[in-house]
């Protein structure tokens, strides 16, 4: 029955949203001259003024995606807790110490990893953290959550249904998760399953949509796409489910996000633990993927592809890799072989 209820709730939240707070921080947005590896997605070859920046910072085996609205900086999910240095230097690249809000998908260290930095060096203002309301074992989530309440930083649980204001237009739609699982967890009715506990979320600006999935796998996103209205949005980018593994991107998922544009946030393939060791991203994404339509050239990896920004005014957008490097077929490729 929940699912019958959430898009109404979802609609009724977008009416009376408003935990948000605006500051003046946010980094500059205009889009710069850009350089030969963007990709514009309208066919008019006039510049636009960019006023949302998103970035997937490159991060290695983990999660860290950089937002920047006119009015705020979001951080969702905080890189692996070995790979802080580089979170460092992909935010000193962007220029950004101020966070207005940082969301933590879910309580594994390759998503909350580098928090505990944000909220202990001098050099980071956070003003907002939330999470799932999920209680978790995690030495290094207790000792976030801890800190937070130490430094008496705003810390909310996000549950499917609400919305959060990302300033100057920009929404945050919870999908998922509902709130009848997190009640269930936490009163021991049901074993955690943190991947699928993930706050999954659609940033939404005008026409220009983005789908954050956490680590979600395909029975949560079975759940969020079976009965949703497909037609509401037009243009839209996918951060791939977990890393690019096999355990996400259905084609279901696929079909009512109908991408342009994936995003998968993994690390170079290593045999090293800690590292990129489960061989990220998976043949079935990728040719899920590409049945779906998506360009090769649309399809971008951290690791291949580096720092990945997306500039959009909410009607055109741009999408520009670090390094425009076409790797999907030789993959599949060397994927194929073993
Ligand atoms: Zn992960």
């Amino acid at each position: 029955m929940r699912k019958l209820f959430l898009l109404p709730l979802i609609l009724l939240t977008l009416f009376f949203s408003g935990c948000g707070s605006s500051s003046k921080n946010s980094a500059d947005v205009e889009p710069k001259a850009e350089n030969s590896s963007e990709t514009k997605t309208e066919a008019s070859s006039k510049d636009f003024k960019a006023d949302l920046k998103i970035t997937m910072l490159n991060v290695g085996q983990g999660d860290s995606f950089l937002i920047q609205t006119s009015t705020q900086n979001i951080l969702i999910d905080t890189s692996d807790s070995d790979e802080r240095s580089k979170l460092v230097s992909e935010l000193d690249k962007a220029g950004v110490t101020t966070f207005d809000k940082i969301i933590l998908t879910h309580p594994h260290a390759d998503h909350i990893g580098g928090i505990e930095k944000l909220l202990k060096d001098d050099k980071y203002t956070v003003k907002e953290v939330y999470d799932n309301g999920i209680a978790s074992t995690s030495k290094l989530y207790q000792n976030s959550v801890k800190e937070v309440k130490a430094e008496k930083i705003k810390y909310a649980n996000l549950k499917a249904g609400e919305t959060v204001d990302f300033g100057g237009g920009v929404k945050f739609e919870v999908l998922y998760p509902p709130q009848s699982l997190v009640k269930d967890v936490n009163g021991g009715k049901q074993k955690t399953d943190p991947n699928n506990e993930s706050i999954v979320g659609r940033l939404v600006y005008k026409d220009f949509t983005m789908m954050f999935t956490g680590d979600a796998e395909l029975k949560v996103e079975s759940e969020i796409w079976q009965d949703f209205d497909e037609k509401k949005l037009k243009r839209r980018i996918l951060k791939s489910g977990h890393h690019g593994s096999r355990t996400s991107s259905s084609e279901n998922c696929l079909r009512v996000v109908n991408p342009e544009y994936v995003l998968i946030s993994a690390g170079e393939p290593t045999d090293k633990r800690g590292g990129n060791t489960y061989g990220h991203p998976h043949l079935e994404p990728l040719q899920t993927y590409l049945d779906a339509g998506i360009p090769a050239d649309h399809i971008l990896w951290s690791w291949k592809n580096g720092t990945v920004v997306i500039k959009t005014d909410g009607k055109n957008f741009s999408v520009t890799p670090e390094h425009k490097e076409d790797w999907v077929k030789s993959w599949i490729k060397e994927k194929k072989k073993k």
